[in-house]
């Protein structure tokens, strides 16, 4: 017996990622692999390092994609900064600030917890107090946007905290890149990592970086080797930072990055301030819609990110049949809440190329079909008018 292909549905993807990929990078990842050094491939990459600038809002000469997903340019920034012995201070408000937490440790440092409430922003005084306790503290990390609550904490203000206090700074723009504000040079910011799959609407699997010189500094002058062979950015320089003479270091996955690289030109074409703006405005459809039938936001509107929607899931709903529901009728991935929040969100994405118009109308109609059927406490045949008012006021 023969094991036929496969053929996965067409699904909407508004969860926390991947979102839904642009048809135009389904093509490009389906164009003829050619080697990674030759030179055709070695001309796009560059282009893409100058994307990539674009997209971080940066002129850093590091600034290239990590050939591994985004957990793997978290790894690249914590196993190239944090030597053993170091302390870094941690901010936690949700899920990857503990990730953050187990990377200092497996390299050998001491992480000092900041911890914020799930779905709160990181509270600058908590930070501020921190570093004035541990003056002996290296680095500041911290998620922009946390994903697993759809808060927004305040990037340029924590940056600014670090370097009055000598640290260097990791930041998590995984949500963040491309949805919303963020400007690596202009706040900052040292080490960024982020990924394809969120707002970029990319096949997952690359993880975007950017370092600073001044975090380069760190990284040639370390005294001990960094204890990863893949990420050691020492060694990855010499093959993305190469220009033409690269020195053979893994080979790249060529066509994700054909994928990426396609990505990169829509975000471009389109501009990266209206991108932001239409996040904006989608989300803002999306709240109007979801608030008409009654539902509630977990995070308060100044830190609420457009393109994460935590939403919090009525009294007596079941969690699993509404999203089994969702996906196996109409076709609608939304995401479950993680952690703290496990059975008492869901978590909306409007990331990239699914936050449009019709992604809306989808979820909102499909969300008030699915919630009435089972007697759910909403309010009914209002939502939909709600975000038609929203989009037209907009546009
Ligand atoms: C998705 C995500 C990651 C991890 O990215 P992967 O591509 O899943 O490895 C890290 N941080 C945040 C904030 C995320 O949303």
């Amino acid at each position: 017996m023969t094991t036929p292909s496969f053929n996965p549905p067409v699904r909407t993807l508004m969860g926390p990622g991947p979102s839904d990929v642009h048809p135009r990078i389904l093509q490009a990842l389906a164009r003829p692999t050619i080697g990674h050094l030759d030179p055709v491939f070695v001309d796009m990459m560059e282009q893409t390092k100058s994307l990539l600038q674009y997209a971080f809002q940066t002129e850093n000469a590091l600034t290239m994609p990590v050939s591994a997903p985004g957990s793997a340019g978290m790894e690249t920034c914590f196993v190239n900064l944090v030597e053993p012995g170091d302390k870094v201070i941690v901010c936690q408000n949700g899920v990857f600030g503990g990730r953050m937490k187990e990377n200092v440790e497996r390299c050998g440092g001491t992480a000092i917890m900041v911890e914020d409430e799930w779905g709160k922003a990181v509270d600058l005084e908590k930070v501020e107090a921190a570093l004035q306790s541990n003056s002996d503290a290296k680095v500041l990390a911290f998620v922009h946007a946390e994903t697993s609550t759809g808060a927004r904490s305040d990037a340029k203000e924590l940056v600014e905290l670090a370097h009055r206090h000598d640290c260097l700074t990791i930041v998590d723009s995984v949500t963040s890149l491309g949805g919303s504000e963020l400007k690596v040079d202009e706040w900052g910011i040292d080490s960024i990592y982020s990924g394809t799959q969120k707002c970029l609407s990319c096949a997952p699997g690359i993880s975007p970086i950017s370092f600073s010189e001044r975090a380069l500094d760190k990284v040639r002058n370390r005294s001990s080797k960094v204890q990863s062979w893949f990420l050691d950015l020492n060694l990855v320089m010499g093959y993305w930072g190469g220009g033409q003479k690269r020195a053979y270091h893994h080979t790249a996955p060529v066509n994700g990055l054909y994928g990426l690289h396609e990505a990169l030109c829509i975000l471009q074409n389109e501009g990266l301030e209206n991108s932001w703006a239409r996040h904006r405005k989608m989300h803002n459809a999306l709240k109007a819609g979801l608030e008409a039938m009654g539902l509630t936001f977990i995070v308060d509107e100044a830190h609420r990110l457009p393109q994460l929607n935590a939403v919090s899931i009525p009294e007596g709903v079941d969690d699993a049949a509404v999203r089994g529901r969702l996906l196996n009728e109409y076709n609608l991935e939304i995401g479950a809440g993680l952690g703290a929040l496990a059975g008492k969100v869901w978590r909306i994405g409007l990331m990239g190329h699914s936050a449009r118009a019709e992604n809306i109308l989808l979820c909102v109609s499909s969300l008030e079909a699915v919630l009435s059927e089972m007697e759910a406490p909403i309010n009914r045949g209002v939502a939909l008018a709600a975000v038609q008012k929203s989009l037209s006021a907009e546009s």
